[in-house]
């Protein structure tokens, strides 16, 4: 008997409750399938790539063939089925809408071809349909919502790797190599390659240096930009490289241990609530994709100025802790969160441009773009999302550098022409008299750009737009 395994967003062998439940099925060979997924930003297929091929070592070290596909899932799984007389399908589930749909999808044709199938929660601590407030309507506040998981959430035992038979299936697969998911000329990611490890090993041993390390400053220290204070985990949490169940399993056991505070533990764990409650208002709001969470957004003044748009883009904004982001974001695939802050209130309130612009850059370059963090996010920023800061609080992307990069270490990291700027002038040089900026080696206007929007009366217009559509 044969079991296909659909990997999607499960890219890992450890605690994942599909593949288990496949290689524990009575005498079952299991069939891995991973099918090649439409619509992926730049960034996200080189780390795909990368993910993908060590997933399919680790596997042929087990004796089992990873299978690509490429197609519509509900009509490649069956067929595939078909072909190797399989009659059961797992898989772990995708909670976007598209991923929700891709699964009924499948569930359909695999009921028309009489093939079982099952599927698990190997992505989140908690299944977004079974937590509802006291009416039994989804929260839409994030505090009450993490207070209501973390009562009923506890530790529970991991899937452990599975064991497999050898594969003896005879199923032609594509190569992975054809997909052409690795840019070639120009190779923009050649940035990337020493930073990251793409995969389940890279997603465990950067956890455990995290786990030994900084995760005890993590309170304090996750605003700092200039430090890496921070897991790193997002690209392995989207890839699925590692299970959120064992970062909690992991955290409660350290905290009992005495290995870290319990604050710092905590407040690590909120942020995996974060991800949570992204993905739970997905489930329950799904139109927030496209369409702005407080409706009083519709018909908001957003514009598409192109020129903004493009040195926002390019980190040409004039304002030198926006630039260092974009331009971390461009070489690293990665930007600190404190920075997504500051750069996408710039754009949205600044710039007025509209989210989506935002959205579609950083789906296109982030290693960790994801719908449900990006959407959520973004809208978050902009005022217009769920449990949104209010729109009137629109950064100041100078008091943010001089509060978060006191004497612009990480600006002067990513934005190179200002290296020789006093701390004093930093987060703005413009301020500077000729003399220092001469001393500095800079010409503003010429090496480095003077702002793009002036920083009181963008905020002036920002908040007359608000203004306007608050009455
Ligand atoms: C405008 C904007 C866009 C964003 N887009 C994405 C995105 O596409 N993909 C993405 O994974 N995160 C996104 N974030 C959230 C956050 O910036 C990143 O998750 C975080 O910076 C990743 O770094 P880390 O793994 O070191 O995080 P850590 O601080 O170590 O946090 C651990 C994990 O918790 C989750 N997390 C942390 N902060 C948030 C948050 N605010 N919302 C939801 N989950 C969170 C992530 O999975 C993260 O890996 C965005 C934030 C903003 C402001």
């Amino acid at each position: 008997m044969k079991v296909i395994h659909w990997f999607r967003e499960d890219l890992r062998l450890l605690d994942n409750p599909a593949l288990s439940h496949a290689a524990e099925h009575a005498d079952a060979e299991v069939v891995p399938v991973f099918i090649y997924p439409e619509g992926l930003g730049g960034a996200s297929y080189w780390w795909l790539h990368k993910s993908l091929e060590n997933l399919s070592k680790a596997l042929k070290s087990k004796g089992v063939d990873l299978v690509f596909a490429t197609g519509s899932p509900h009509t490649v799984l069956p067929k595939l089925a078909e072909q190797i007389g399989a009659n059961l399908i797992t898989w772990n589930r995708v909670y976007s809408p598209e991923g929700i749909e891709q699964g009924k999808q499948v569930k359909q044709a695999l009921g028309n071809a009489s093939v079982e199938h099952r599927s698990f929660n190997g992505q989140l601590l908690i299944e977004p349909t079974k937590v509802l407030n006291k009416q039994g309507l989804p929260f839409k506040v994030f505090t009450p919502f993490w207070r209501n998981c973390v009562s009923f959430l506890t530790a529970r035992e991991l899937a452990p790797e599975p064991r497999f038979k050898p594969s003896t299936h005879s199923l032609a697969s594509e190569h992975l190599q054809d997909w052409g998911l690795q840019p070639t000329a120009p190779n923009w990611a050649k940035g990337f390659e020493p930073l990251w490890q793409p995969g389940e090993a890279g997603a465990q041993s950067r956890w455990r240096e995290f786990l030994s390390g900084t995760i005890d400053t993590y309170k304090d220290g996750r605003d700092i930009p200039s430090e890496s204070n921070t897991s790193l985990l997002s690209p392995h949490l989207v890839f699925g490289e590692i299970s959120s169940q064992q970062l909690w399993n992991d955290v409660q056991e350290a905290i009992v241990g005495q290995q870290i505070s319990h604050e710092n533990g905590h407040k690590f764990l909120s942020e995996i609530g974060w991800r949570e409650f992204s993905r739970y208002l997905l489930v329950h709001f799904p139109h927030l994709i496209t369409e702005p969470f407080n409706a009083r957004f519709t018909n908001f003044p957003w514009g598409d100025d192109a020129q903004l748009i493009k040195a926002w883009q390019q980190g040409q904004t004039g304002y030198p802790i926006v630039d260092a982001g974009m331009r971390e974001l461009w070489q690293t695939g990665y930007m600190h969160n404190r920075v997504r802050m500051i750069v996408a209130s710039f754009l949205t309130k600044h710039c007025l441009s509209h989210w989506h612009h935002g959205m579609a850059w950083f789906w296109d370059t982030l290693l960790d773009a994801d719908i449900a963090n990006n959407t959520a996010s973004w809208q978050w920023v902009a005022g217009c999302g769920a449990d949104a800061s209010p729109y009137f609080r629109i950064f100041n992307p100078i008091l943010q550098g001089e509060k978060f990069d006191k004497q612009g270490v990480y600006v002067k990291r990513w934005v190179p022409e200002l290296a020789d700027v006093p701390a004093k002038f930093i987060h703005k040089p413009w301020e500077a008299d000729q003399p220092t900026l001469h001393a500095a080696k800079v010409a503003l206007g010429t090496d480095y750009p003077l702002p793009i929007v002036d920083h009181k009366h963008a905020r002036e217009t920002a908040l007359l737009a608000y203004q306007a559509i608050k009455t």
